[in-house]
């Protein structure tokens, strides 16, 4: 792994750093983003630290697959039933700034495009 993967995302998921929780397995973590940028903004994380998309080996295809399942089931479980985007910021020009792989789960408006 590329850079240290001890982030604030690890102590929530060790309940050292308080967040609003919508979903856990032994597996993943979700919960809500502290600067919503759409009525529903939602983080899923794996527990595993694996600190960017780059860094996800083959071993970790079932992690990744359920990674997306956990976004679509929080997003059944906030109601968007007309869409929604899931994002993952890669590395600096991704704009990735907690060193955590994680997914947004962005809904509750119209998502434009191109992204910024
Ligand atoms: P990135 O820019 O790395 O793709 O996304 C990191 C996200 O983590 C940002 O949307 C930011 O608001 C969120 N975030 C950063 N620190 C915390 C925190 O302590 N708690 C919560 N709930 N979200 C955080």
């Amino acid at each position: 792994m590329s850079e240290t993967t001890e982030t604030i995302f690890s102590k929530i998921i060790r309940r050292e750093v308080p967040a609003s929780i919508v979903y856990e397995d032994d597996l993943v973590l979700a919960f809500k983003d502290i600067n919503p940028q759409a009525p529903v903004h939602i983080l899923v994380i794996p527990k595993k630290p694996i600190p960017k998309l780059d860094d996800a080996e083959p071993e970790d295809s079932a992690l990744l697959g359920h990674l997306l399942l956990t976004a679509k089931e929080v997003a059944r479980q906030a109601g968007l039933t007309n869409g929604y985007r899931v994002v993952i910021n890669t590395g600096a020009d991704g704009g990735q700034s907690v060193h955590h792989l994680h997914l947004h789960v962005l809904g509750g408006r119209y998502m434009s495009w191109p992204p910024g």
